[in-house]
């Protein structure tokens, strides 16, 4: 069987960084969490927690000298000592390796009247894996991220960008992968259905429609 790639699977040059390593790890599991994928099948939440485990196992080794050491050699790679000019390849999708990727930040809230949750990914992704994650936030957020004078106007914000950050994925073509590349996913994640046949988006006009009525009620 064919060695894993862990620089491929991290995204990182063959002669990065403890800080680089750790940084791509991080990036790469808060895309990859089955919580932040809700409506993943079972079977595609398995896969979720098989690519954490990789993705993992990647750190763990380029982290380690001794182990780093005896990967490169399994990979025919010089030891880092002695770097190839050439990094890997980091222009394709940091989930399953397609191409053509965008570079995002999604973004959500959930407002509780005096305080507010936070949450923020970020990575360069495919259409596919791209609209999996932005859609799920967006909706969430078209719900639970309003609730709060601060949450209000932050959510709007908050609901802007991931909008022109769907938009940008609108306009790449369908993700082509080689079969070669290694990758935490073997393939894009599911999209899932459009948000305009999601809760989030009618919650949202059902919202306005509320407070239009109430406003006119008052005046
Ligand atoms: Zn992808």
């Amino acid at each position: 069987m064919a060695k894993v790639n862990y620089y491929e699977v991290l995204r990182v040059p063959v002669n990065a960084g403890d800080d680089e390593i750790v940084a791509a790890h991080h990036r790469l599991v808060s895309l990859l969490v089955p919580d932040l994928h809700p409506r993943a099948s079972a079977a595609a939440k398995r896969e979720l927690c098989e690519a954490v485990k990789l993705v993992d196992t990647a750190r763990g080794v380029l982290t380690r000298p001794a182990l780093r050491r005896e990967h490169d050699s399994e990979l025919g790679k010089p030891a880092p000592s002695e770097p190839p000019a050439d990094p890997t390849n980091t222009d394709g999708c940091m989930i399953c390796g397609s191409t053509p990727a965008n570079h995002v930040v999604f973004r959500r809230q959930q407002g509780m009247l005096y305080r507010r949750r936070i949450w923020r990914v970020e990575g360069t992704v495919c259409r596919d894996c791209g609209r999996s994650v932005g859609r799920d936030w967006q909706s969430r957020t078209l719900i639970a991220g309003w609730w709060g004078m601060i949450s209000l106007f932050v959510n709007s914000y908050y609901v802007l960008a991931n909008t022109v950050e769907l938009f940008g994925l609108f306009g790449l073509d369908r993700p082509d992968r080689d079969p070669a590349t290694a990758s935490p996913l073997p393939a894009p994640l599911d999209p899932k259905p459009p948000l305009i046949l999601r809760l989030g988006p009618l919650f949202f006009v059902a919202l306005i429609v509320v407070i239009i009525l109430v406003n006119r009620a008052g005046a």
